[in-house]
């Protein structure tokens, strides 16, 4: 199944996407990673949905990745008796407290005594990614009493930024770490670590993730911005978390992030997805607004590996519409010659070692010529990161015998990811490209294709051999060295 776009789709699951016909329904509209998110959602239910994912991608034969995000030092309101939440009305008196019976109109829990040691009256406290404010007015050790300074509808487990206080929070809490084993138990692909602040929170997630699942940095505190550069050299991926990066930080600030953001990541080939809101009006309607779509273009015309649909596809009433929406501005974008302009321009140049040197003139010799694909053996992923990283004109194939490395590279700009059998010999290497090429339906017996592969076969970074291999079988086994 080829998508016909470079940029990737994440999708998040929830409670309007949990059972198999709609989790395949999205994986066909165009949803090549699916995202677990941990803050929402019971441990049996995460674990029903990665099995339902797993079984789609057993019955279309293709690997899926899953991107399990842990809720983080992410402050949440508790629950309410009323499902539906409540309405409040600028003006009103309302309480956040320790107490854990069900919210209503007057009050609600918050879980963190953490906040009430450090808040003060005069502070505000945002709700539901900043849509409502509350004025502080008067706090104790475990209640604060607040007046409503922007209404709106607050409802179970919305989020709590606190822009104005200095928090004292650890990066992962006792809940993350339990859900970091969980998810790596289950067997996800990447982890994503919200309101990560310096790089010892990653290095911290990474020790315990154990090489189980790749590690994804969400920037949504202005500290993460400020020390991005430190924090992207430990991360194997970025999200730029628009939601609460929106909230800590003047919502103006956002796009300059976002461009800043996505621009080092692909430096550093590493995958980055933007997040948050980018068709947010389809939670309640079949069609996005027009600013919507220009969201989402802009974010492709940027080159960035991966577009998210969180509450659109997890809890709107069209998930399938969401996904087919994206993937349709995809179409539109990447064959604009202003996207190629665009993406050319800020392709990075500086290029250091001989796999960076092979990937380059491997896409400058497909695109100088009628070459139909680039076929790259990875074993971590890293050189198929490398040939992403040059943007190429014509399509990726990343092959590998490795299951793990197939499923994490699919959130990559313009992997097609494929599992061949390991390979010890080029001849075999060659072969199992061109075979790969055909199967997926990117090049015909009349073509060619070019080959990047390391050898000695199966050792990290190895990558020094470009080969130009014709599509036809008869002519490798003739010509080719063992
Ligand atoms: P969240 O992260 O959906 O877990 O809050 C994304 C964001 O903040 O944009
Ligand atoms: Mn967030």
């Amino acid at each position: 199944m080829r998508r016909l776009r470079n940029v990737k789709i994440v999708a998040t699951l929830g409670p309007a996407s949990s059972d198999y016909k709609m989790i395949r329904a999205l994986f066909e509209a165009g949803a090549d990673v699916f995202r677990l998110n941990m803050s929402h959602g019971t441990h049996d239910d995460i674990r029903a949905r990665h099995v339902i994912i797993r079984q789609v991608e057993q019955d279309t034969g293709r690997p899926i990745c899953i991107l399990a995000d842990l809720q983080g030092p992410k402050l949440r309101v508790g629950t309410f008796a009323n499902p539906g939440g409540e309405e409040l009305i600028e003006g009103a008196a309302f309480r956040m407290d320790l107490s854990t019976a069900p919210g209503d109109a007057t009050r609600v829990n918050l879980p963190h005594p953490e906040i009430f040691a450090a808040l003060e009256a005069g502070t505000s406290l945002l709700v539901n990614d900043g849509k409502i404010r509350l004025h502080v007015d008067k706090c104790g050790k475990d209640f604060a009493d607040c007046t409503v300074t922007v209404g709106g509808t607050i409802s179970n487990r919305k989020g709590v930024n606190v822009p104005d206080v200095v928090l004292p929070v650890a990066a992962l809490s006792e809940k993350d770490r339990g859900d970091l084993e969980f998810a790596c138990e289950l067997g996800v692909d990447w982890l994503a670590l919200s309101f990560v602040q310096r790089p010892e929170d990653v290095l911290e997630a990474r020790q315990l993730a154990k090489g189980r699942a790749a590690i994804l940095s969400k920037i949504e505190k202005p500290a993460a911005v400020k020390a991005y550069d430190a924090i992207l050299r430990v991360s194997d991926g970025i999200m730029v978390a628009r939601g609460d990066l929106g909230v800590e930080l003047p919502v103006h600030s956002v796009p300059p992030i976002q461009k800043r953001l996505v621009r080092g990541a692909r430096a550093a080939a590493k995958p980055v997805i933007v997040a948050t809101q980018m068709l947010e009006s389809m939670i309640e309607s079949p069609v996005p607004t027009r600013a919507e779509v220009s969201d989402v273009a802009t974010a492709i015309y940027e080159g960035a590996d991966a577009v998210m649909l969180s509450a659109e596809s997890a809890a709107g009433k069209y998930p399938i519409e969401a996904v087919t929406t994206m993937h349709n501005v995809a179409l539109s974008v990447e064959k604009d010659p202003t996207y190629r302009q665009i993406i050319e321009a800020s392709r990075v140049v500086a290029r250091e070692t001989v796999a960076d040197g092979i990937v380059a003139a491997a896409r400058e010799i497909a695109e100088a010529t009628n070459i139909k694909a680039i076929a790259c053996f990875s074993q971590t992923g890293t050189t198929a990161s490398l040939v992403a990283r040059e943007r190429p004109r014509v399509p990726i194939l990343a092959l590998t015998p490795l299951m793990s490395t197939a499923r994490r590279m699919s959130l990559t700009w313009g992997l097609y990811a494929a599992i061949t059998a390991p390979q010890d010999r080029f001849k075999g290497a060659v072969l199992a490209a061109v075979k790969a090429a055909r199967d997926g339906g990117f090049a015909g017996q009349e073509d060619q294709i070019v080959v990047t592969a390391g050898v000695p076969f199966n050792v990290k970074g190895t990558t020094n051999i470009l080969r130009v291999a014709p599509c036809d079988e008869r002519l490798i086994s003739s010509a080719d060295p063992e």
